[in-house]
């Protein structure tokens, strides 16, 4: 069994021609990824009990000549920011470095309904809250492919397991670009669904109002069945959408001729890079397939990193409040009144971007300063999400870049917070519209490192992005 090699369609063609089992290949991915994960740190942990219970009712439901489901047997990897029920999940914090969730969140009981199999969980920035997974307070994550490099973040393990092929797929999680930006840097398909398109419940609240779940995959078709698992209306997450879930591979049918396609100027205009070589080389790509490109504007953007990070930071002080000792996490023991239980637990258990965000977001929130930063943030967004409504009477889909840069060597940014923002600059627009957005591998830079094309759709237009990211990866990218 070629473990990395494996995509949805192999492992189901695998087990109805009794090559192997679900339980045999769950066994012999388990081996493959605790063999090759000392060498990227991409999982925290592994759940090979629930692993093997869920390969083994696969095995079952396959004997009694029932149909498994889309994701049968298929090996997953989980983004430790999403509950998993009597599985740790420690949100990269060492404030929860041994809470055991009473629960599983709804995305994940959509993952194993539809058959997958969870080999364990992914390292990530604490509480999801990074560009490079450095944050976690399990050690750094190494890119698969430059291990001198970060792997993207904060869904930086995810992507990691996925290039490695220690999974086929992953669940990751996006506030502000964590999904698209490590697919970006990994060489991966990374979506960030429509706003409430994919059920929050159980997903450990970083921004509320941004935070999405979503697919990594090595293929277009692979986060598309995965998406259509998890997608869908759950009454326990009262921002999950009603709108019904199409067959998104329905969608990949290569008819992209005449597609109209907007090129967003504000986000070309400092991208000098080769990162930028490779966007252009890819829109030619897109052009020869038949698609008319136009220019656009889309003038907010210059304003989006200040409005996300004041409302990111607003939504994490309230929603990091919770973990005070009494509930969930560790508790100091120095002693002392509750006063000072709280604020040690606290002191010693979040790490310093955390706290940094604590700061920044109750002092935007704080009376006399609300008006000034925080209404004026949401203000802003509102304009934002103009931008796109207006572009979107116009185009079809837009294309970007997914990052000013492609992967950059570990410590190189860790001392300076504000270099680290800069690297969601053209993926916090989309997060703050709650418009559907994805990466699909563009092309390599000359040292070899992957970069990513961002394309952005309408509210619950995933098939129209699919479409046109299939028929690009299908193209060759930009290559
Ligand atoms: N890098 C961004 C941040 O640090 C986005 C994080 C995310 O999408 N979870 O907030």
């Amino acid at each position: 069994m070629d473990i990395p090699s494996l995509t949805i369609d192999r492992v189901r063609e695998g087990l109805q021609s009794r090559r192997f089992s679900a339980v045999e290949l769950a066994q012999e991915a388990l081996r493959f990824a605790e063999t090759h994960n000392p060498s990227t740190n991409a999982y925290l942990l592994f759940s090979a009990q629930r692993a093997l219970e869920a390969a083994a009712r696969v095995d079952q439901k396959l004997a009694r000549g029932e149909d498994p489901g889309p994701l049968a047997g298929v090996p997953i990897a989980v983004k430790d920011v999403i509950v998993t029920k009597g599985v740790r999940t420690t949100c990269g914090s060492k404030l929860l470095a041994e809470y055991i969730p009473p629960y599983d969140a709804t995305a994940v009981a959509r993952l194993e309904a539809a058959g997958g199999v969870i080999l364990g969980k992914t390292n990530c920035d604490e509480f999801a809250m990074g560009s490079s997974n450095e944050n976690s307070a399990f050690g750094p994550v190494r890119n698969p492919l430059a291990p001198d490099r970060v792997p993207g973040g904060s869904s930086g393990g995810s992507a990691a397991a996925v290039a490695q092929g220690t999974a086929v797929l992953a669940l990751g999680s996006d506030t502000g670009g964590s999904i698209r930006q490590p697919a970006s840097f990994c060489g991966l398909v990374g979506v960030t669904p429509t706003y409430g398109r994919v059920s929050r419940y159980g997903l450990t609240a970083f921004a509320s109002s941004l935070d999405h779940i979503g697919p990594l995959a090595r293929s277009v078709r692979d986060v598309a069945i995965l998406l259509g698992a998890i997608a869908g209306r759950d009454p326990l997450d009262a921002t999950s959408a009603e709108a019904p879930v199409p067959d998104y591979t329905q969608a990949l049918d290569g008819s992209v001729k005449g597609l109209k396609l907007g090129l967003p100027r504000e986000y070309l205009k400092d991208l000098t890079s080769e990162s930028g070589e490779l966007i252009a080389k890819g829109v030619e790509r897109l052009r020869k397939l038949g698609c008319e490109v136009r220019d656009i504007s889309l003038p907010a953007t210059d304003y989006a990193i200040a409005c996300y990070y004041i409302i990111a930071t607003a939504e994490a002080s309230s929603n990091l409040a919770r973990y005070d000792g009494v509930r969930y996490t560790f508790r100091s023991q120095a002693g002392g009144s509750l006063g000072d239980m709280y604020r040690r637990t606290r002191g010693e258990g979040f790490g310093a971007e955390c706290k940094r965000r604590i700061m920044l977001g109750t002092y935007v929130l704080s009376a006399g300063y609300y008006d000034a930063y925080y209404l004026k943030a949401q203000k802003v967004r509102a304009l934002i999400a103009r931008d796109f409504t207006r572009a979107f009477s116009e185009v079809d889909a837009i294309v970007a870049p997914v990052s000013p840069f492609p992967a950059f060597k570990l410590g190189e940014k860790i001392d300076d917070p504000l270099a680290m923002y800069l690297s969601d600059i053209y993926t916090i627009t989309g997060s703050l519209a709650g418009i559907p957005c994805l990466s699909v591998p563009c092309g390599r830079t000359a040292a070899g490192l992957p970069v990513g094309m961002q394309i952005l759709a309408r509210h619950f237009d995933e098939p129209g992005m699919f479409r046109l990211a299939d028929a690009f990866e299908r193209a060759g990218g930009a290559n």
